[in-house]
């Protein structure tokens, strides 16, 4: 039987996590590991400052007082008795689209979990804000997963999988994309304490992006179901050659 592991950044209760594995049920045996609270944007980070706590809710449902990259690397180094078959991360509630993918807990999950060898996608809902459409990524991500675990992945590879927030009717199609860029005007808020003094708050803002036909966010603008291949080495080869070639010289030939 395969072994599914599944976990998120959003936390334990999530309803994108729990939706999932149940969708993946008819696949394997999935079991969830996932951290016990919130930790979107928590990006790839690891605890190190501290022990962590990992609580047993339920047959198959685990969640640890830690990030997503904890939940990944405790899972299968100390509770999976064997490595997983396939890992899902999510189903995130907000898009991870182009620069989100540096902040993003969900496909760190996924990054991890590529690093120790185990195939891997990060899901995401492409929703600015409720009603959420969980059944519609739900659905496909259990297609997607049955390809990946008859077919496998490319090696030190993931997938970042991002779906249209609506529903299955709606959906326009699948294309595989290109990580694009996508920044935030106005996301730093000025806000003030009970105090009167001024904090800042970091979210929300209006999202642009480049307007790259091939890119994730062009997929999903037209409700497309997006999936950028993702590697484990960001080294920029063309930049490499370019250095050797004209740097070396001047930082001295050794
Ligand atoms: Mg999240």
């Amino acid at each position: 039987m395969k072994r599914i592991l599944v976990t998120n950044d959003d936390g334990i209760h999530a309803p994108g996590l729990q939706i999932l594995f149940n969708k993946v049920q008819k696949l394997g045996r999935p079991v969830i590991i996932a951290p016990d609270r919130d930790n979107s944007a928590a990006s790839h980070s690891l605890t190190m400052n501290r022990p962590l706590r990992v609580r047993e809710l339920d047959k198959d449902v685990y969640s640890i007082d830690g990030t997503p990259t904890d939940c990944v690397t405790i899972g299968i180094g100390k509770i999976l008795a064997e490595k997983p078959d396939l890992l899902i991360s999510g189903i995130n509630p907000g898009a991870n689209l182009g620069d989100d993918v540096s902040y993003s807990g969900t496909v760190s999950a996924a990054i991890e979990a590529t690093m120790l060898g185990i195939p891997s996608i990060a899901v995401s809902l492409a929703a600015d804000s409720e009603p959420y459409h969980y059944e519609t990524a739900g659905a496909f991500i259990a297609t997607l997963a049955q390809i990946i675990l008859k077919k496998g992945l490319p090696k030190d590879t993931l997938l970042n999988v991002n779906i249209p927030n609506t529903t299955i009717q709606d959906i326009e199609g699948v294309v595989f994309t290109r990580r694009g860029r996508r920044l935030y005007e106005d996301a730093i808020k000025e806000t003030f304490d009970p105090w009167g003094r001024k904090h800042y708050w970091i979210g929300g803002g209006t999202p642009s992006w480049d307007s790259g036909e091939d890119t994730d966010s062009a997929a999903i603008s037209v409700n497309k179901i997006s999936i950028t291949p993702m590697h484990l080495d960001p080294t920029n080869y063309e930049a490499l050659k370019f250095l050797r070639q004209d740097w070396q010289d001047l930082l001295g030939s050794k």
